[in-house]
């Protein structure tokens, strides 16, 4: 299935999709923008993540070209253009098949150039639709690698963690360091040393089979995926607590895992150059999964290894 882009309302091929060059997402990450994922076709936590859209505005102050009833209208149409034609990826998770990955975002707008928001007009609303790309199923069986790197978290006087913007540079240089040092997800510290969450995901502890969890004050995201996670464990019975978490925390630790719309639940197995609890995902983490699998719907694992 090729990629389907709604620009400003129109269903446009991707090679012809163009923003200004004086957009200010382009210029400054002047941005806010959410990304959804489908089960069975329809958006999950559609309406989580248009509130969190909502508020990622508000905190900047930004006004989107489309309200929130719009914008899940302008979805679902360009979910409808973006059925079918889908290649098999037999590496791929079993519940990731035929799913869409739904990229939202809203700039401020074009304008003259400066940094001044006032000179901002035309924003650009845009809906990109593609094949879901999730972790594969390996990354469920056997867990990931996440380190934690030097990319500090900045204090969110500076910047807000809990909107989504497009100003994504520290996460990037987050990623390319984790990337060097061979693991899947950075981790980021603020400046006084407790872990904040993942560079596109949060992240959580067990130890004692009590789950742990950086507070919304530790300067993270409130994750659509942190939030289901956290109802599921209380449902499930497992204790659950949103506390700072210190790296000692994380090394010491059973189990850790990250949570984002795209990965659902994956188990980290490896911090930096050390196995965490046994090397291989723990039992805590597993049975949040099959909770977050049996609420989100399609198939409850990964199923035995293809050979
Ligand atoms: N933290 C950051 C910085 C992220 O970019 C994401 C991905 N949106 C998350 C956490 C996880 O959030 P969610 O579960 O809503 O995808």
């Amino acid at each position: 299935m090729p990629t389907v882009v709604n620009l400003d309302g129109d269903l446009v091929p991707p090679a012809q999709a163009k923003v200004s060059i004086f957009d200010r997402g382009f210029l400054y990450g002047d941005s806010v923008y959410e990304v959804v994922r489908t089960y069975g076709g329809r958006p999950f936590e559609e309406e989580a993540h248009l509130a969190r859209l909502r508020h990622s505005a508000d905190r900047i102050g930004l006004v989107p070209k489309w309200d929130a009833a719009r914008t899940a209208r302008e979805i679902a149409r360009t979910l409808e253009a973006a059925r079918g034609g889908d290649s098999r990826d037999p590496a791929a998770a079993p519940w990731n098949a035929g799913e869409r990955y739904v990229r939202v975002v809203m700039t401020r707008g074009a304008g003259e150039i400066g940094l001044d928001p006032a000179l901002a007009v035309n924003p650009v609303a845009l809906v990109l639709v593609q094949p879901l790309a999730g972790p594969p199923a390996a990354a469920y069986r056997d867990g990931v690698a996440a380190a934690i790197v030097g990319v500090r978290r900045a204090p969110p006087a500076a910047i807000d963690p809990s909107a989504k913007t497009g100003a994504h540079l520290p996460n990037v240089l987050a990623v390319r360091e984790a990337r060097e040092a061979g693991a899947h997800e950075a981790l980021l510290l603020d400046g006084a040393g407790f872990v904040t969450e993942g560079s596109s995901s949060n992240v959580f502890a067990v130890a004692g089979g009590t789950v742990r969890t950086p507070p919304l004050g530790a300067g993270i995201l409130e994750g659509v995926t942190r939030g289901v996670v956290l109802r599921l464990a209380r449902s499930e019975g497992v204790r659950a607590e949103e506390v700072p978490l210190r790296p000692e925390d994380l090394e010491a630790a059973d189990e850790v895992f990250i949570t984002s719309t795209v990965r659902e639940i994956v188990p980290v197995t490896r911090l930096g150059p050390h196995p965490v609890g046994g090397g291989r995902p723990g039992p805590v983490t597993r049975r949040l999964h099959a909770a977050f699998r049996a609420l989100a719907g399609g198939p409850r694992s990964v199923g035995p290894r293809v050979v």
